[in-house]
């Protein structure tokens, strides 16, 4: 089953939906594609809509101003359980490391968090990235929406833009 981004009227991420109740917006005409899927289609008896990867709603919905929580499991979600620094995958062993080191001043956030394995992390210890000589494979950034699942395959490049602030 894909799983489809729905954006709201101001291409914000609202959240993650399956493709069923994605095609019943579309249907009813509550929503538009923005991105297919590999150009690919779904047919029903009547019709032919191309396979939605991202929809966006025709009209504005307002929602409480929700922050994804910064908590350990959704740094670690947020990096898809790969090591910043080596880029190996284990969900069981994935630790959260402060980029510059709490000593060093580093603050606990989104930008100064990521998921590093036992091994980067203890081989970094106490030092800047700079210091220790490894760089992050990414730019740790503050998630607007955490559409990740252990074990999921990989977020569609496509929705990445809609992800971040
Ligand atoms: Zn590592």
């Amino acid at each position: 089953m894909s799983d489809v981004l729905l954006l709201n009227f101001t291409y914000e991420a609202l959240h993650v939906t399956n493709l069923r109740r994605a095609l019943k917006l579309l249907i009813s005409g509550k929503a538009e594609i923005v991105q297919t899927s590999d150009g690919k289609m779904v047919h029903s008896p009547s019709k032919q809509i191309p396979l939605p990867s991202i929809i966006r709603l025709r009209y504005f919905v307002s929602r409480p101003f929700l922050e994804v929580p910064l908590t350990r499991k959704n740094i670690l979600l947020r990096n898809n359980y790969t090591c910043q620094y080596c880029g190996s995958k284990d969900v069981k062993s994935m630790t959260v490391d402060h980029v510059l080191p709490k000593s060093m001043g580093g603050q606990s956030s989104w930008e100064n968090l990521v998921c590093a394995c036992k091994s980067c992390n203890s081989k970094k210890k106490g030092r800047s990235p700079h210091e220790a000589q490894m760089k992050l494979l990414s730019k740790p950034r503050k998630p607007k929406l955490i559409p990740w699942r252990p074990f999921r395959k990989e977020v569609p490049e496509p929705w990445l833009p809609f992800l971040f602030s």
